[in-house]
């Protein structure tokens, strides 16, 4: 790894990446290299020794199996834990995003997680399925978050977590809040992907890599587009 890219991995491409989660790093890629900052990426694969000191972190959704099996291998490996000390971004996506907290529950077997979010997941009777939509967390600054969910679980914050939104539309953590962030982590039940649906976000892991307090900007129209149609089918 070159010292002045900034560095991206993809974790566990072969576990998790549903709804088409990969092209987050498709898109933060792109952003950053709109921005002229130089970018690697590294798709890290679940037999793999997880690097520590790339700069984002993102994770996708899955289903319960590959869920259980990613945190057990990022629990043993610890270079996500080591990463996240150092000061790393992370975007953490639906069974991603569960396993971030301190348990989720995977095919019925409540699962330790990797506690770098504090929250635990529970299961809900019916699956969330469908258009989501929340205001954010307004410390963070950004427009309404837009995404796709799909998930069986429900997720509960302890008090060193945020919620990232409040619902609008759509279930997220449990019908009133979705998502969570603290320091430098966010997670979120978004697919769609997350960031082609709000590339605000993209750009507050950017901000959060590289130290930037702005960043240049950019023609967003076709993401503009993407979002009032989105936001406005969430609302039908
Ligand atoms: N397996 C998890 C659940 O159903 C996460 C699903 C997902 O990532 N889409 O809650």
């Amino acid at each position: 790894m070159s010292t002045e890219a900034l560095r991206i991995v993809w974790i566990y491409p072969d576990l998790l990446s549903t709804y088409g989660d990969r092209g987050n790093l498709l898109i933060l890629a792109r952003r950053a290299a709109l921005r002229g900052i130089p970018v690697e990426t590294y798709s890290v694969r679940s037999d793999q020794p997880m690097p520590a000191s790339a700069d984002i972190y993102l994770i996708g959704g899955g289903e319960d199996g590959p869920q259980a099996l990613a945190a057990q291998r990022l629990i043993n490996d610890g270079g996500v834990h080591r990463a996240v000390n150092q000061g790393a971004a992370v975007l953490a996506i639906c069974a991603g995003y569960q396993l971030f907290g301190h348990s989720f529950f995977a095919k019925g077997a409540k699962c330790p997680g990797l506690g770098l979010l504090d929250l635990h997941s529970d299961r809900g009777e019916t699956r969330a399925v469908g258009e989501l939509r929340g205001d954010v967390d307004p410390r963070l600054g950004l427009p309404p978050l837009s995404g796709f969910e799909n998930h069986g679980g429900r997720t509960h914050l302890g008090p060193n977590a945020f919620p990232l939104a409040r619902v609008t539309a759509g279930i997220g953590n449990d019908g009133q809040t979705e998502g969570a962030w603290a320091g430098k982590i966010l997670g979120t039940y978004s697919h769609g992907p997350a960031l082609a649906r709000n590339p605000a976000i993209a750009d507050l892991l950017l901000r959060w890599a590289t130290g930037a307090d702005s960043l240049a900007p950019v023609d967003d129209t076709w993401a503009e587009r993407l979002r009032a149609e989105r936001l406005a089918a969430a609302g039908a």
